[in-house]
């Protein structure tokens, strides 16, 4: 039995207060497996995507590993490699990132998986989590490929999990965006919206708002962040909303979002409730936003 999460990771650069550059890893999905990983330990988490085979995308691999992550699903390409960022800081210490991603290995993953004929942790899948900039780095022939490959996913039983994560550099236009986060959306059991990105996608300003949109597409466990305002959760279990977690001094919010998801993941697998599920989630990406960088030591 596998849970499975799909996504692209990408070299990561970021300055350092010398003005150096320190190499990571790093992509939303990822972080997102890592943190679940990390946090059910007997879950078996299989990472899909596509690599390159030179020396980074086997550190990446090796390193996917040394996480616990089943690499079986990292399929290999030889004439392409992983795509990266940079996060740099300016004189006011604002952070930019700058993406070098649209040729990387992992635009492919569909049609090498087409091309797989083993894909066992297909075959037994329990749940399957993409996101919204898995979908966005696609070609659209690759979007509708991902979209029926969910769709079977979900009429054998598996669980389907989305989280919108709007970046709007990967899509030609809002309408675009918009068009297919709804068709993921519609496939979903569980939904992570952001109210951050209804805002920009879809121009919702409040909660009930975004509740009402994804619920009318069809979504039953919805698990709404708010940065530091709350989770507000809408199951057929339980209705409730959970504060967050005091953090005196925010350093990075970057990939709070995906521990977030992680740690909410790991407890529901677990057959923790929605609400306790939203605790662990927020306990994780306080810790996660006190630190620099996407994935920290949490233990
Ligand atoms: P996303 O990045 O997906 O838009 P949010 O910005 O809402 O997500 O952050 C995800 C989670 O991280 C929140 O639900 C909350 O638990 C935690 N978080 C974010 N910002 C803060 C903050 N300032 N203080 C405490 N927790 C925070």
């Amino acid at each position: 039995m596998s849970r499975i999460i799909f996504g692209e990771v990408m070299v990561e650069l970021s300055q350092t207060s010398e003005g150096l550059y320190r190499q990571g890893f790093a992509g939303d999905t990822y972080n997102t497996a890592i943190y679940l990983k990390r946090l059910s330990p007997e879950q078996q988490v299989s990472y899909l995507t596509a690599v390159g085979e030179d020396n980074l995308s086997d550190q990446l691999v090796s390193r996917m590993q040394q996480e616990g992550l089943d690499t079986r699903m990292v399929y290999r390409m030889q004439d392409k490699t992983l795509g990266l960022y940079m996060i740099s800081t300016d004189s006011q210490g604002e952070r930019s990132f700058s993406y070098w991603r649209s040729d990387s290995a992992a635009r492919s993953t569909l049609a090498l998986l087409a091309q797989d004929s083993g894909q066992e942790q297909l075959e037994d899948c329990q749940s399957f989590y993409f996101s919204g900039i898995s979908l966005g780095i696609l070609s659209d022939a690759d979007k509708e490929g991902l979209l029926m490959l969910v769709a079977k996913l979900r009429q054998r039983g598996c669980q389907i999990i989305f989280d919108p994560n709007y970046r709007p550099r990967l899509w030609r236009n809002v309408e675009q965006a918009r068009a297919w986060t709804d068709r993921a959306y519609e496939l979903a059991d569980l939904a992570f919206p952001g109210t951050d990105d209804h805002l920009a996608l879809y121009g919702h300003g409040n909660g009930l708002d975004i509740i009402r949109h994804v619920q009318g597409l069809g979504v039953s466990e919805i698990v709404l962040k708010s940065g530091e305002k709350g989770i507000q959760v809408v199951s057929p279990q339980q209705h409730c909303i959970v504060p967050v977690f005091r953090v005196e001094n925010v350093v990075d919010t970057t990939a709070a979002g995906d521990a977030f998801n992680g740690g909410y993941m790991a407890a529901r697998f677990c057959g923790y409730s929605p609400r306790e599920a939203a605790q662990q989630g927020a306990r994780i990406a306080a810790k996660v936003i006190g630190f620099a960088g996407a994935i920290i030591d949490i233990a």
